[in-house]
């Protein structure tokens, strides 16, 4: 190489440098790469709310900093308002499960599925002022339901179901430690996890389970969502 060009050979490989940089630089700063990695776990409580269960779980996500999602028996909530107030209060989803969790009733015609969301949905939004956009179907929302799922989706519902569960309401009489060990077994290494747990008021072991539960999807990266 002549010696009069090997300074332009060096602004080159300089600029070549500098652009694979920038380069880089563009894609770790773009978020969709970052979400597209990211492993989520959703924490969503069924059947509650309960005056010692439900406040005790919120206790245990208040101290760990984790927002969760709770599809609520409204009926269950006459006399615990002040329960229901709280879990909107400190960042929690507030998503419709049943008025009265009867299966019979619930799903004896898509008119008294509607129904049956919709007096739970009032009770929400008129205790809390949040208006549910989540749903659950009591008993869990198999094939079978698929048409009642588009009902509700017309009606701005989005219907979530689950993949992993805590056991509480699988392992009859399931210490803290079994169900630790369902939620880690049934998650497996899934990149999103939506774990099904219980807040009503047998499930006390739920809420002693849950700071055990947390620390595991911590350790493994999770990143805490709420619908
Ligand atoms: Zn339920």
């Amino acid at each position: 190489m002549q010696k009069k060009y090997v300074p332009l050979v060096v602004f080159l490989a300089a600029l070549l440098v500098l652009a694979a940089h920038l380069g880089a630089r563009a894609v770790l700063a773009e978020p969709a790469f970052t979400y597209a990695e990211e492993k989520r776990v959703y924490l969503t409580f069924d059947d509650g709310p309960s005056t010692i269960v439900t406040n005790r779980i919120l206790d245990t996500l208040k101290e760990e900093g984790v927002r969760a999602t709770f599809f609520i028996v409204s009926d269950r909530a006459h006399g615990r308002e002040e329960t229901l107030r709280r879990i909107a209060r400190e960042g929690h989803t507030l998503g419709v499960h049943s008025a009265t969790h009867d299966y019979a009733s619930i799903y004896a015609s898509d008119e008294a599925l509607l129904a049956d969301v919709e007096t739970c949905a009032t009770l929400i939004r008129r205790v809390t002022g949040v208006v549910p956009r989540v749903y659950r179907f009591p008993g869990g929302g198999t094939a079978a339901r698929e048409r009642q799922t588009l009902l509700l989706q017309e009606r701005g519902y989005r219907v979530v179901r689950w993949n992993a569960v805590c056991g509480d309401e699988e392992i009859r009489g399931a210490c803290a430690a079994a169900l630790v060990a369902e939620s880690v077994r049934t998650a497996g290494n899934k990149q999103n996890v939506v774990l099904l747990l219980h807040d009503s008021a047998p499930h006390r072991a739920t809420a002693e389970a849950l700071p055990g539960i947390i620390a595991h999807f911590r350790a493994q990266g999770y990143t805490f969502c709420a619908y």
